[in-house]
C-alpha cells in the first residue's frame, strides 16, 4: 500500500490527509502540539470555550466535499449553523452597518449610508462574482507549477485589473468611505492589506454571499474534531505532540520523517504544512535545496501578525451579534502603520467574536465568551518585547470595547488571557510570528507562491496558507485539493 506523511494537523493538513486516506493512501498525520487544529486550536478555561483563530466559516461545500469523498454526510460529525447578520460593522461615530446576503436588507443598509451607492454596489457585486468564478471556482484548487500556468491565467487577471488594489476597485464603485471600508476589509481575513492586495481578493465578498457564513456548534474546534474523526474512521493515523524535526531525503527523493521523540518512519511521499519557511529552513536544513529556498523566502513579504485578547464575562449580550468589526478613526493610516512602518498603532480596528450568542454552550450559564483581535506588525517589522507589552495593550483593547459596546466590562470579567505574535512564533513555528504566512500580493500569488510540489524533490509536497491559493479555511482546503491531485496523479 502506498504511504504518505502529512506534517501539521491544521485545516490544510487535515483536509489533505482526508483526501489521501479516502483515495486509499495509508496516511500518517504528524502534529507538533498535543491537540490538532493549528491556528484553529482551542482552550477551555473556567467553563468558557475559546476558539483560538478562525471563526467565520465560509463555503461549507468545500468542507462537505471531504466527507462526500467516502460517501459520508458531514452532519455525522459536525453541526453547522448559519450566522445572521454575517457581520455588524461599527464606526466611532456610532454608525452600524449590518452586512449579509439578505439583498433587500443589505440595500436598505447601504442606502442608510449613501443612497447613491446602491447602484454602484450592484456593479461591484457583478465584479466580485466574475473574479470569484475565474479566481476561486476555476483556479482556487489547481496547482500553479510552471510559469505557463500563470500565462494561461493572465487574460482573466487583466480583465479584472488584478494589478489594482481591492480598495481602489471598491472605490471606483462606491463613494461613501464607510462603505469602501465595509467592502474592502475582507482581504485582512487572509492577511492582505486592502490598500495593496490584488483586487482578485474581492472574490471573498461573493464567496460569503454565495455560501453564507456559518458556525460549527461547539466552536470551530468541533469542526476540527469532526475532521479528525472522519480521518481516523477512514483508517488514517494521527500522531500528536511530536514535532517533525527533519524531512529525510536521499538524492532528489524525500524518504521519510524523523520527530523530536526520535520516532522515524519511511514514506513514499511527504507533504508539509509546517510553515513554509520552517519546512525549508529547519526540516530540510541538511539539504542544499532547503537552504536555497529558505534564502529566497527571506526576501518575501510576510503578512502581519495579530494580537488577541480572549475574555469571559458575566452577563449575556443578545444585542451584540456573533461577528463585529469595530473600525477605528483611521483606515489607510492604520494599515500603513501595520504593513509598512511597523508601528503598533495607538488606535485600533478590532474584530470582535461573540460565539456564545449563537451557541450558549460556549460559556457557563449567564455568561458570555468573547475574543477581540487587532492586526499588528509582524516581528520582523516590530520586534517588540510582547511579554512586557501585552498586558497593557490588552487593557487598552478592553477599554475600547467597554467604551463603545459593553459598559462595566472590567467589573464583569471572569477570565482573560492574550495571544501575541511571540505565541504565533513559538506555538506554530510561524516565521516572524506571521498569522497568515506569505502576504497575499499579486507578486506572491499563484505561481509566485510556494509551489504545492517542490520543483526539485518530486515526492515532496506543500499544503496550507503558504501555498496556492493562500490563507483562510476555503484557501487551505483548496490547497489540499490541489496538492492531493498532484500526489494521487503521481501514484
Ligand atoms: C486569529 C485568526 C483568525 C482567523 N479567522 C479566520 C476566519 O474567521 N475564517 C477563515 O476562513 N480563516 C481565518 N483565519 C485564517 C485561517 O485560520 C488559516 O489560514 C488556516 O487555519 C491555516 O491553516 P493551515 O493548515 O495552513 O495552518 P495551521 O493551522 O497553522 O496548521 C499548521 C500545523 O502544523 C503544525 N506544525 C508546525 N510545525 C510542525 C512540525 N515541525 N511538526 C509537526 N507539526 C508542525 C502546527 O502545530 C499546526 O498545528 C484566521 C487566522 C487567525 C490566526
Amino acid at each position: 500500500m502506498t504511504t504518505a506523511a502529512v506534517i501539521g494537523a491544521g485545516f490544510g493538513g487535515l483536509a489533505l490527509a482526508i483526501r489521501l486516506q479516502s483515495a486509499g493512501v495509508q496516511t500518517t498525520l504528524i502534529e507538533a502540539r498535543e491537540k490538532p487544529g493549528g491556528r484553529a486550536y482551542v482552550w477551555e478555561k473556567d467553563g468558557f470555550t475559546f476558539d483560538a483563530g478562525p471563526t467565520v466559516i465560509t463555503d461549507p461545500a468545500c468542507l462537505e466535499e471531504l466527507w462526500a469523498l467516502s460517501g459520508q454526510p458531514m452532519s455525522l460529525d459536525v453541526d453547522l449553523v448559519p450566522v445572521m447578520p454575517f457581520y455588524r460593522l461599527n464606526w466611532p461615530d456610532g454608525t452600524n452597518f449590518d452586512y449579509s446576503n439578505d439583498e433587500p436588507v443589505l440595500r436598505t443598509e447601504i442606502a442608510k449610508l449613501n443612497p447613491a451607492d446602491v447602484a454602484g454596489y450592484q456593479r461591484f457585486l457583478d465584479y466580485s462574482a466574475g473574479v470569484y468564478h475565474e479566481g476561486y471556482e476555476k483556479l482556487g484548487a489547481v496547482a500553479f507549477l510552471d510559469f505557463a500556468s500563470m500565462i494561461r491565467a493572465a487574460p482573466s487577471l487583466a480583465r479584472y485589473q488584478a494589478w489594482r488594489s481591492v480598495y481602489s476597485v471598491v472605490s471606483s464603485y462606491v463613494k461613501d468611505e464607510r462603505l469602501r471600508q465595509a467592502l474592502s476589509f475582507h482581504s485582512l481575513l487572509v492577511g492582505g492589506n486592502p490598500m495593496t492586495t490584488s483586487a482578485i481578493y474581492a472574490l471573498i465578498h461573493k464567496l460569503e454571499k454565495a455560501g453564507g457564513v456559518w458556525f460549527a456548534k461547539g466552536g470551530t474546534h468541533a469542526l476540527v474534531r469532526g475532521m479528525v474523526a472522519l480521518f481516523e474512521r477512514l483508517g488514517g493515523q494521527l500522531r500528536l505532540g511530536d514535532p517533525v524535526v527533519e524531512i529525510e531525503t536521499s538524492g532528489d527523493k524525500a524518504t521519510g520523517v524523523c520527530t523530536a521523540s526520535g520516532w522515524r518512519e519511511s514514506f513514499d511521499s511527504v507533504a508539509s504544512k509546517a510553515d513554509v519557511m520552517t519546512s525549508y529552513a529547519k526540516l530540510l536544513s541538511g539539504t542544499e535545496r532547503g537552504r536555497k529556498v529558505a534564502k529566497a523566502l527571506e526576501r518575501k513579504r510576510w503578512s502581519p501578525s495579530l494580537f488577541l485578547i480572549h475574555f469571559g464575562i458575566k452577563g449575556v449580550w443578545p444585542g451584540i451579534p456573533h461577528h463585529m468589526i469595530l473600525f477605528g478613526p483611521r483606515y489607510e493610516g492604520l494599515l500603513t502603520d501595520i504593513y509598512k512602518t511597523g508601528v503598533v498603532p495607538k488606535d485600533f480596528s478590532l474584530y470582535l467574536h461573540h460565539p456564545s450568542v449563537t451557541d450558549p454552550g460556549m460559556a457557563p450559564e449567564g455568561c458570555s465568551t468573547f475574543y477581540a483581535l487587532a492586526p499588528v506588525p509582524h516581528l520582523g517589522k516590530a520586534p517588540l518585547d510582547w511579554e512586557a507589552f501585552a498586558q497593557g495593550y490588552g487593557d487598552r483593547i478592553l477599554d475600547e470595547i467597554e467604551r463603545r459596546l459593553i459598559p462595566g466590562l472590567r467589573e464583569r470579567l471572569v477570565t482573560r488571557f492574550h495571544y501575541s505574535p511571540r505565541d504565533f512564533e513559538r506555538d506554530l513555528g510561524a516565521h516572524l510570528g506571521s498569522a497568515f504566512s506569505l502576504e497575499p500580493v499579486l507578486t506572491q500569488s499563484a505561481w509566485f507562491r510556494t509551489h504545492n510540489r517542490d520543483d526539485l524533490i518530486p515526492n515532496l509536497y506543500f499544503v496550507g496558507a503558504g501555498t496556492h491559493p493562500g490563507a483562510g479555511i476555503p484557501g487551505v482546503v483548496g490547497s489540499a485539493k490541489a496538492t492531493a491531485k498532484l500526489m494521487l496523479e503521481a501514484l
